[in-house]
């Protein structure tokens, strides 16, 4: 190209190459727009065709693709043929129906279709005078939900309080102990004495968010939990390490309790926690990413009892609650410590509302200033479904995951390792009795090896998908039904699946004569 650079050859002419010919032309997004729709719709049709997870081998795109970007346009057509080529064997197929890996991603035609009003619009909502109906239907729906979960009246806008959609848990974790953390410093604590407790089980984000916030790494408590307790964290076991801290001179902050945690679905003694919380004066906040969802069930509601002690609950409606990703669902009882944490004020976002005091600026409730019009989706899978079946649905769930754990219970080389209590069921092999050596350490490894072998062997192959925990030292392998496209059907072939692979596992283990 000589003296050329890459800007100076960019200008060719499009007529006539069926390439979008202006960023935003109302009738070619027409086109394409249907045209993608009809992608997907096959895509959701024939999704069970392929293997569950990606089969592609590290740095397989690098490969397929040009090292630079192409100068000239290109048409909707090769981009869709390249994702049917390129992209589709790199996926990893959360929405197949056999999806049983870590917590589903239960998207839905209404939050797509939710999803795409809001990347139509396009607004950015950082406060109410950006776009006031992108924060009051926010507050409608937030406000909504915590009815359907019967939170008590101080997480309601009316009674003081309020919820806001955040991106993910890690976000809202993150928010709510930067709040509580001022609110201690404002009390004349120093940030050195602070101390974050969560349980062994707490999700990693936890401590991410007190890395961030400035906790120092030797004040984070992992409180250890017991077998015997289903790996919840108790009063007693949380009581015993604030006194140990307050012994110490530290200042206890903020706890973290979880209702379905992420290994197990363990679910923390909230009404104990809370307990300790308000007389040691923290913070508690109830992450219950996975399960608060089920929470809108009268006969699930029971495990957050104890939520009217809390702070701030969270739950993560991109998990198990027919929203796209991303949507955290946050409520705090008083708003006014979070946006004393996180509230800015520059001259070019003054506005008569804000001045007014008669409106929510959620760019004070969260981490960024822009924020996506993620309401629509939520307001239209709670309008297209309704809270009946809503509910229907995620019963639906449960009930998958109670065939499963019969089919489990019925074969005697199997265990269920610890209750299941929503739509997910931890098991695993037994340890192999036939070739006890008496030591059962060595029983618990070998019984880990073999799991660790059946879950590979199972991947590998993509019928379905599942991963693995451990817990209290057992290599457990979890079942997380709640798939939107999830029948019964689906869950007694996995059931077969998962048997064939074994029953080949134990022959070869048989032939290597352990
Ligand atoms: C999935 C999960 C999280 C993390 O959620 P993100 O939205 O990805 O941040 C946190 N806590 C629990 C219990 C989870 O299961």
């Amino acid at each position: 190209m000589g003296s050329l650079n890459a800007c100076d050859i960019l200008d060719a002419s499009l007529a006539g190459t069926g390439c979008l010919e202006h960023p935003l032309d109302a009738e070619e997004f027409r086109r394409h727009g249907h045209k993608m729709i009809d992608y997907i719709a096959d895509y959701y049709n024939s999704v069970d065709k392929y293997p569950v997870r990606s089969q592609v081998e590290p740095g397989y795109l690098r490969r397929l693709l040009p090292e630079t970007a192409p100068n000239q346009p290109e048409t909707v057509d090769r981009i869709i043929g390249d994702v049917t080529s390129h992209i589709i064997p790199g996926i990893t197929h959360w929405m197949s129906p056999n999806h049983y890996a870590y917590f589903p991603s239960s998207g839905s035609t209404a939050s797509f279709l939710g999803e795409m009003l809001s990347a139509g619009f396009n607004v950015v909502g950082f406060n109410w005078m950006s776009s006031p109906a992108a924060t009051e239907l926010e507050s409608v729906v937030m406000d909504w939900l915590a009815k359907m979960l019967c939170l008590p009246a101080q997480f309601h806008f009316s009674g003081g309080g309020g919820g806001v959609l955040q991106g993910t848990t890690c976000e809202a974790i993150l928010c709510t102990l930067a709040a509580a953390r001022d609110r201690a410093i404002a009390r004349g604590s120093d940030i050195s004495r602070l101390v974050v407790y969560g349980s062994d089980q707490t999700h990693c984000s936890l401590k991410k968010a007190a890395q961030i916030v400035g906790i120092p790494t030797s004040n984070f408590r992992a409180v250890s939990t017991r077998f015997s307790d289903s790996f919840a964290l108790t009063g007693a076991s949380l009581d015993r390490a604030v006194v140990a801290d307050e012994a110490a001179g530290l200042v206890p902050l903020f706890v973290c309790a979880t209702v379905g945690t992420t290994s197990s679905t363990a679910v923390d003694r909230l009404l104990e926690i809370g307990e300790v919380a308000s007389r040691h004066k923290m913070w508690m906040h109830i992450d219950a990413a996975y399960a608060g969802s089920a929470c809108i069930c009268p006969e699930f509601r029971h495990f957050i009892d104890g939520v009217e002690l809390a702070d701030s609950f969270s739950f993560n409606a991109h998990k198990w609650f027919f929203n796209n990703l991303d949507c955290c669902c946050l409520w705090v009882k008083n708003p006014a410590a979070l946006v004393a944490a996180l509230s800015t004020d520059p001259e070019y976002l003054k506005n008569k509302a804000t001045e007014s005091r008669q409106v929510v600026d959620y760019k004070d409730w969260q981490i960024a200033l822009s924020r996506r019009f993620r309401a629509l989706k939520m307001w239209t899978v709670i309008r297209c479904h309704g809270v009946a079946n809503l509910r229907k649905f995620l019963r639906g769930h449960v009930r998958l995951a109670k065939v499963f754990e019969g089919l489990v219970r019925l074969d005697r080389r199997f265990e269920v390792v610890v209750p299941r209590y929503f739509s997910t069921v931890c098991f695993r092999l037994r340890p192999v009795r036939a070739v006890r050596t008496g030591d059962e350490e060595v029983e618990e490894e070998i019984a880990s090896g073999l799991n660790r072998r059946l879950l590979e062997s199972v991947n590998a192959e993509g019928r379905i998908y599942m991963t693995h925990a451990v817990v209290g030292g057992v290599y457990v392998i979890r079942f997380a039904a709640g798939g939107t496209l999830t029948e019964e059907r689906h869950v007694r072939t996995a059931w077969l699946v998962i048997k064939e692979h074994a029953e080949k596992l134990i022959d070869d283990v048989d032939i290597l004569n352990w």
